[in-house]
C-alpha cells in the first residue's frame, strides 16, 4: 500500500478556513465512533503498531477539532485547514510521531506546534504530561479554549516561539516538533534530559526527512533518519 504522509492540505486549499464558534460543542455520536474505529484500523494497515496510540486515537474525537464544515470528513486520513495558514496534522502522522516517542505514563513531553491542540490531546490520554507552545496567538487562544472544555489532565499551553522551548520546566523526557524545522534548535536539544528522545521533521525543501534524536549524553547525540513528510514550516518569533 503506497502511504500518502502530507501534513500540508494543499488538495483541501480553495475550501474555506474555519470559522471560530465562540461555543464549543462536543457532541460524539455512534456515526463519529464508527469512523474512528474504521480510521484505526486503516492506520494499523499503513503500519502503526503501538496499541496505546491506537486507542488514544480510537477514543478522542478528531472532529472537535475542525470546523463544521469539515465534519464529514474529520475520519479521513487527511490534514486540514485550522485557521492562520496552519493544519491540524494528518492523522496517519500524528500516529508515526507519537510511536516514535515511545510514550510512557507520566513522561513530560514538550510538543512545539500545538496547532488544533489534537496532538496534544492525543498525548495527553496516553498518560504524558504535556507542555506545548504555539506561535500563532488567535490559534493558541481558541485552542486554550477548546481543551479547557475537553477537560483532559495534564496539559499546559502557551504562548510564544518554540525555538526558545520551556526552559523553567525542562528537563523534558520527550520533545516533539510538529512543524518543519530548518534547524535543530539548539535549545530544545539543552531542554532535554539525558537519555531523553526527540522526533523532528528536519529540512527546508518541499519535504522533510523525520528525524529521532537520542540524546546520550550532553554531547553525544544519535540521529535516526526516518520516512519523508511535509510539514507546514517551523518559524521563529511569534505571530499576533
Ligand atoms: N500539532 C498540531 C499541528 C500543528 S501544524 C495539531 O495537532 O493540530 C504546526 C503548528 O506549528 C502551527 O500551528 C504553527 O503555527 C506552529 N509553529 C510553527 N513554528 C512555531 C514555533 N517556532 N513555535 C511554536 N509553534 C510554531
Amino acid at each position: 500500500m503506497t502511504v500518502d504522509k502530507t501534513n500540508c492540505p494543499f488538495e483541501t486549499s480553495l475550501l474555506p478556513i474555519p470559522y471560530f464558534s465562540s461555543v464549543i460543542k462536543l457532541e460524539d455520536n455512534y456515526r463519529h465512533k464508527g469512523l474512528r474505529k474504521k480510521l484505526v484500523e486503516l492506520l494499523r494497515e499503513k503500519g502503526i503498531k503501538d496499541e496505546q496510540v491506537l486507542t488514544a486515537i480510537n477514543t478522542l474525537p478528531r472532529h472537535h477539532f475542525l470546523d463544521a464544515a469539515f465534519m464529514e470528513t474529520a475520519y479521513e486520513d487527511k490534514a486540514f485547514q485550522i485557521g492562520q495558514g496552519q493544519t491540524i496534522s494528518q492523522p496517519y502522522t500524528v500516529a508515526y510521531q507519537t510511536e516514535l516517542l515511545k510514550i510512557e505514563k507520566r513522561d513530560k513531553v514538550l510538543e512545539i506546534g500545538t496547532g488544533s491542540g489534537y496532538q496534544a490531546c492525543v498525548l495527553s490520554l496516553m498518560g504524558a504530561r504535556v507542555y506545548t507552545i504555539e506561535r500563532q496567538k488567535k490559534l493558541h487562544e481558541k485552542t486554550t479554549a477548546l481543551i479547557e472544555a475537553l477537560n483532559l489532565p495534564n496539559i499546559r499551553q502557551f504562548y510564544g516561539d518554540g525555538f526558545e522551548g520551556k526552559a523553567m520546566f525542562a528537563p523534558f523526557d520527550k520533545i516533539l516538533i510538529t512543524a518543519a524545522a530548518p534547524e535543530i534548535p539548539e535549545k530544545l536539544l539543552e531542554q532535554l534530559k539525558i537519555g531523553g528522545l526527540m522526533v523532528i521533521p528536519y529540512g527546508e525543501g518541499v519535504n522533510q526527512t523525520m528525524l529521532r534524536l537520542t540524546k546520550i549524553s550532553a554531547r553525544e547525540i544519535e540521529t535516526e533518519e526516518l520516512d519523508d513528510f511535509k510539514f507546514v514550516p517551523m518559524l521563529k518569533g511569534v505571530a499576533r
